[in-house]
């Protein structure tokens, strides 16, 4: 195999924690971080005087703290990107609350500039980059899809005008042998030669994903959206072909809902929210344990990612921190999710 070099580890699944900076106008003293270890140990506390509880501990398999770049960050999954060209199934989440840096760390700002570029172009880039270098060797196909998860729902997201007409040619005959092996077998698969095809696709799904929308900030951190990268590498040689996946989900926030505030749809979502992101949990706490029975079947989101989670399928969690005092209830609950499955 040429890229797997991702260790086996506690049943393929890593846990990173990445704590985002302050941003302009938030109060710079007052930080819940104490230590940041290289071994990925945590410590925080809650900095405000009138508390004096003692710093807790957390141990991750990586830390990144605020001065990480987008570029360092990726140097650290480059490995899990590259097995997809090896027929291995990948899933990368981002968990954390609504402005913790999960769809920086999964996209970067948009619009997208390179320098900033998140996970999910960078990656592709890198598969790109990839399979030009082995041109005449290797022959590699990819194909993506969209999808976003809300209130148990899925929609496809590049079902719409904009992305037929950019892919007026759109056949699946290369991934037709594969239309059993999809996530989602009704989204639309589109093709995508390049980078800049990529980001050109995602801006199409991301503008899709606000439609229907009353605000769309509000309607992104309620939802999961999942890019969904099929690769199927051919040895030009032998004629041999693999299938890899990769998935890559930015969660909803985690957040939990205002009592006082959730009443009607936003209880609702809320609810949703809150079943599918401990169904993942469940899931995920169930295959580091090697537990005989993983409980898929209680969300779609872990019913759509099912031969993507679990046997020889690899699972990296972005736990997302905002480091501001304001939100250490918050962190300490994320926190506490990561320290269940890690
Ligand atoms: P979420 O998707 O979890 O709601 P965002 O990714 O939208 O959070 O991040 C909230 C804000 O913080 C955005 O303005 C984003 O650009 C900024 N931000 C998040 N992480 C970083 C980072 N590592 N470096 C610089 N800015 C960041
Ligand atoms: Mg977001």
């Amino acid at each position: 195999k040429l890229f797997n070099e991702v260790q086996e580890l506690k049943g393929n699944i890593r846990v990173y924690c990445r704590i985002r900076p302050f941003l302009p106008g938030e109060n710079l003293k007052a930080t819940i971080v104490d230590y940041i270890g290289d071994n990925g140990e945590l410590l925080v506390a809650n900095p405000s005087k009138q508390v004096k509880d003692k710093p807790r501990s957390f141990k991750f398999n990586k830390i990144f703290g605020p001065a990480a770049s987008q570029a360092q960050v990726y140097l650290d999954i480059q490995p899990f990107i590259r097995s997809v060209l090896d027929g291995f199934n990948v899933c990368i989440f981002a968990y954390g609350q609504t402005g913790s840096g999960k769809t920086y760390t999964m996209s970067g700002p948009n619009p997208p500039s390179e320098e900033e570029w998140g996970v999910n172009y960078r990656a592709l880039n890198d598969l790109f980059n990839i399979s030009q270098s082995r041109k005449g060797v290797n022959l590699y196909e990819v194909g993506v899809q969209m999808v976003e998860i809300y209130n148990e729902q899925v929609r496809d997201l590049l079902s719409n005008e904009a992305s037929q007409k950019r892919y007026p040619f759109m056949h699946f005959f290369l991934f037709a042998s594969l239309s059993n092996g999809l996530a989602v077998p009704d989204a639309n698969m589109l093709p995508v030669k390049s980078t800049s095809d990529v980001l050109e696709l995602m801006q199409i799904g991301f503008a899709n994903r606000a439609v229907g929308a009353t605000a769309l900030n509000s309607r992104s951190s309620r939802s999961h959206s999942v890019v969904t990268v099929h690769v199927r590498n051919e040895d030009l040689k032998t004629g041999s072909a693999s299938q890899g996946s990769l998935h890559l989900i930015d969660l909803a926030g985690s957040e939990r809902a205002d009592r006082s505030e959730a009443t009607g749809d936003r209880l609702k979502e809320a609810q949703h929210i809150n079943k599918s992101l401990s169904a993942l949990g469940d899931v995920i706490f169930a295959l580091s344990q090697k537990s005989a029975h993983v409980p898929y079947r209680n969300s779609k989101l872990t019913q759509l990612l099912q031969r993507s989670l679990g046997g020889q399928a690899k699972t990296l969690m972005f736990v997302q921190v905002n480091p501001d005092v304001l939100s250490f209830s918050e962190s300490l609950s994320t926190l506490k999710f990561a320290e269940r499955v890690s």
